[in-house]
């Protein structure tokens, strides 16, 4: 096939209840129409694929797919210019990972979520030799350890559903649905898909992979690195670091006060790891709060939620389980709804004793009977005082009142929405049985969260009614808190990528407040290690 591609924008085909196979070739079909007819030349249908999907259900009596088709075309064909059709020349990344560094010893990243992965892996293509140190085990070891904390409530610090291979992402649903507008998301994707994830991630509009592929996705990506010279240790934690006068870190001390030297350091610790935090600034990094965002997990049937998006196409296979984004503003303070999963799983997902916290996961099926999302609470700075301190403390207060409300043996606290809009908690889950991977009780919530966040919630679940009918049905169930919606920290750095008074310390991803989610975490680890390269 050749590099250039004629993208063939805006090629609408009308939902029915055939395969999604069937309506794909049909738009290939039309797309080769369209461009045979402007272009006066001819194509073949093995030519060409779907370059980008999505579903426009905004009229639900007449819900339209519509696609970017790619037609690959002779260079040139460049030059020509065709309403709706765009040509471009296909992007060779790992042009980008060309330099001419020597190092004397190997840079080190610390994580091996999708920043650390990600930066990791362009580091050992640019034949640097990573050393990734990761305190939670590899993710078979970690998949166990969930297992027996979601079953059993024995829950380990270092390997949870925040730490350990894939980062705070592999139990999820694997949304890779990212806000930011880089060519490195499309890197992202392919490289996902080159390491086994679905390929239709690559176009669709909203792609995910399900918890189920991204465990084998991770041990690939390892697998890679390892084979291009890198090393990964797991059970391996960052204690503190060692820097000259001049600020660069020349070593790192492990958790067993094991020295490693290193070349660069790359922090990609995600934003759950409070003890880093307070480690790191006490080693002289720069750390500032920033908002973020609090609230519950809430479940409805997945049913229900398709019938109000897609009407009579509910249950279509090409329109699969539906998702939702929901949002208002009420003065400064937004409630949200985030990290939807359609036919999924509420899932504890606590890194510290003594702590509830709530998350979601889907498998790639997304198959679950219920459909449930967080639905959060802006909180500002002049919430918390404006120190870190305040921020980890803000969160912290509300999984240990969680904790103690719900019995303090491991149990979360849910309630129904009937009883939540009218300050009690007293009826137990009918129609809508939570999906909590562990023991639960029925609690309120007013007794867990500050008033601004369940003040919030009412007010925004009630309105979210008017985007999908039924949203604020009593029988809803609230799962809570949900506290680890971003990082409540930023650790400053330049356009360099690098940390305030250091030369050679690259913070990255969510845990450094520059990412919010699998994708952009992994881009930001990409863009940090091609600044490394060219610094
Ligand atoms: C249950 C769940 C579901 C989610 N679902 C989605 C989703 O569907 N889509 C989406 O885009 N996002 C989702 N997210 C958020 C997403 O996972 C994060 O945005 C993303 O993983 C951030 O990537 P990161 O590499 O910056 O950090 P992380 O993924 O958090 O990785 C940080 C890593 O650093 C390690 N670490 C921390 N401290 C140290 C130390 N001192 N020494 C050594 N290692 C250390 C941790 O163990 C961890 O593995 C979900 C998160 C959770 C918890």
């Amino acid at each position: 096939m050749n590099n250039i591609l004629a993208l063939v924008r805006n090629v609408k085909i009308k939902c029915t209840f055939d395969s999604s196979e069937v309506l794909d070739c049909a738009a290939i079909k039309k797309a080769l129409k369209i461009l045979r007819s402007a272009l006066h030349a001819s194509f073949s249908e093995s030519d060409a694929f779907v370059y980008k999907k999505s579903v426009d259900a905004r009229d639900r009596g007449d819900i339209l797919l519509v696609y970017t088709v790619a037609v690959s075309v002779p260079e040139e064909m460049l030059s020509k210019k065709v309403r709706g059709v765009d040509f471009l020349v296909m992007q060779n990344y790992d042009e980008m990972f060309l330099h001419s560094k020597k190092t004397e010893s190997s840079p080190v990243v610390v994580g091996f979520g999708p920043s650390g992965m990600f930066c990791a892996l362009v580091l050992a293509k640019a034949g640097l030799c990573p050393v990734v140190i990761e305190r939670g085990a590899d993710v078979d070891e970690r998949a166990k350890k969930v297992d027996s904390y979601w079953k059993d409530g024995i829950l380990d610090t270092e390997t949870n559903v925040q730490f350990g291979e894939g980062g705070a992402g592999t139990f999820s649903d694997g949304k890779l649905l990212t806000r930011i507008s880089d060519k490195l998301s499309g890197y992202v994707l392919s490289e996902l898909v080159r390491h086994g994830a679905p390929k239709e991630i690559a176009y669709l509009a909203k792609p995910h992979i399900g918890t189920d592929n991204l465990r084998n996705v991770v041990k690939s990506i390892r697998k890679e690195i390892i084979s291009l010279g890198g090393k990964v240790l797991f059970n391996t934690k960052l204690e503190s670091i060692c820097a000259d006068a001049s600020g660069r870190v020349t070593s790192v001390v492990l958790g067993n006060g094991e020295e490693l030297k290193c070349d660069s350091l790359f922090l990609c610790i995600g934003h759950s790891a409070r003890d880093t935090v307070k480690n790191l600034m006490s080693n002289n990094v720069s750390v500032l709060p920033k908002p973020f965002s609090v609230g519950v997990r809430i479940e409805h049937l997945q049913s229900d939620i398709n019938d109000a998006l897609y009407g009579d196409f509910a249950g279509a296979e090409c329109l699969g389980a539906a998702q939702y984004t929901l949002s208002r503003k009420y003065g400064t303070r937004a409630v949200y709804s985030f990290c939807m999963c359609p036919g999924g799983t509420v899932v504890a997902s606590a890194s510290d004793k003594n702590q509830i916290v709530t998350n979601g996961m889907s498998y790639y099926a997304r198959d679950g009977k219920n459909a449930n999302s967080a639905i959060a609470v802006s909180v500002d700075t002049e919430d918390f005082g404006n120190t870190v301190e305040g921020a980890i403390r803000f969160q912290e207060d509300i999984e240990k009142r969680a904790y103690a409300v719900a019995g303090g043996d491991g149990t979360a606290p849910i309630q129904l929405l009937s009883d939540f809009f009218e300050g009690k908690a007293e009826s137990a889950p009918d129609k809508i049985i939570p999906t909590y991977t562990g023991r639960v009780a029925v609690r309120n919530a007013d007794d867990v969260f500050p008033k601004f966040i369940t003040d919030g919630l009412r007010r925004g679940i009630s309105d979210f009614d008017r985007d999908i009918k039924g949203f604020s049905c009593g029988s809803a169930v609230l799962t809570f808190p949900e506290t680890r919606t971003s990082s409540p920290v930023r650790i400053p750095r330049n356009d360099k990528f690098l940390a305030d008074g250091f030369l050679n310390l690259y913070p990255c991803g969510e845990g450094a407040g520059y990412a919010g989610g699998i994708t952009s975490a992994a881009v930001d680890g990409i863009k940090a290690a091609i600044c490394y390269l060219n610094n």
